[in-house]
């Protein structure tokens, strides 16, 4: 049996919602694109996606002796809970630090590709490398790029998380889907803070997802419109994702522990306290102090 029909199987039993395979190249046609948006200042002070440009093109630069790309994905969907503050924060913060979920199960797929292929090699990435992650998602087959700059799937729409695995095995590539928003532009019309451009350019210094999760300072992040962390606006409005299913899997349900806070409660919860509730968890990242202040604003506005 073919070992990408075997390798997409294992997937899916691992957990993941897709998987596709790209033949690994050089993905010269995006450079021009990169390089005007880091030099219109758009990527936002995002310095890390000023740091290598070449490798960030090229996989093989990143890990020598590339040859596939499984690109595999999570539909993360949930609907609205009974916790307002929650539903002003992005819905992927609802659970589980997603990098650690997901890392853990692209291991477990690249130890089921080296059996399959004795004495191949390959790394995992969750979000943190130098990797051209939703690039390498539509040419593995797995959805196209909305005027929302994301990933969208024709059935599971755009609450996707993504992870990759670079491996030096040959694999038979997937091929790319059609696909597009036609003439819609919901997403663009729903942007709070005008991000979205006409040419599916995201304006990073205006994108409240960007302003509330990287480090930045109270006034850096300037007008969040109500959100807490994250934002998903853009995605809300999408009708790929109002037609897609809600998502099954466990590690990305809200937590207890999330679903239980009241406005009192976060005013008064202690560092350690916050520590011990949302360790693993995406909020962990933007710490405490931040979310108060946050908090503090909302209550006064609303
Ligand atoms: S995440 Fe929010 S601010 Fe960023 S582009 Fe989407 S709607 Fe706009
Ligand atoms: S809202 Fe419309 S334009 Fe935006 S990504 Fe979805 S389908 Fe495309």
């Amino acid at each position: 049996m073919d070992n990408r029909f075997l390798i997409q199987q294992h997937a899916l039993e691992l957990g993941f919602d897709l998987c596709r395979i790209a033949r690994s190249r050089a993905l010269t046609e995006h450079r021009e694109r990169l390089t005007q948006w880091l030099d219109s200042g758009e990527y936002g002070g995002l310095q890390y996606m000023q740091r290598n440009l070449d490798k960030r093109l090229d996989p093989s630069l990143l890990v020598e002796g590339t040859r596939s790309i499984v690109v595999c994905a999570i539909g993360y969907k949930r609907g609205p809970v009974p916790n307002p503050l929650m539903n002003h924060m992005a819905s992927y913060a609802w659970g589980k630090d997603y990098h650690l979920v997901i890392r853990e199960k692209l291991r477990q797929l690249l130890q089921y590709i080296q059996q399959l292929c004795p004495g191949s090699s390959g790394r995992v990435f969750v979000d943190t490398a130098p990797l051209l992650e939703k690039a390498w998602a539509v040419e593995a087959g797995l959805g196209w790029i909305g005027r929302n700059t994301l990933l969208i799937h024709p059935e599971l729409g755009s609450y996707l998380l993504l992870g990759v695995v670079l491996t030096d095995a040959e694999l038979s590539p997937d091929t790319p889907m059609q696909g597009g928003c036609g003439s819609c532009r919901r997403c663009i019309d729903a942007c709070p803070s005008g991000a979205l451009g006409e040419d599916r350019m995201l304006d990073a210094r205006r994108c409240i997802a960007r302003r509330t999760v990287e480090a930045c300072s109270a006034e850096e992040e300037g007008d969040l419109h109500g959100w807490l962390f994250g934002c998903d606006a853009c995605q809300r409005v999408c009708p790929y994702n109002l037609h897609a299913p809600e998502s099954v899997h466990p590690e990305f349900a809200p937590l207890p522990e999330l679903c239980s806070m009241t406005p009192q409660d976060w005013l008064s919860l202690t560092e350690t306290e916050f520590r011990q509730r949302f360790h693993e968890t995406p909020l962990e990242r933007c710490g405490l102090e931040r979310l108060q202040h946050r908090i503090r604003t909302f209550l006064e506005k609303h």
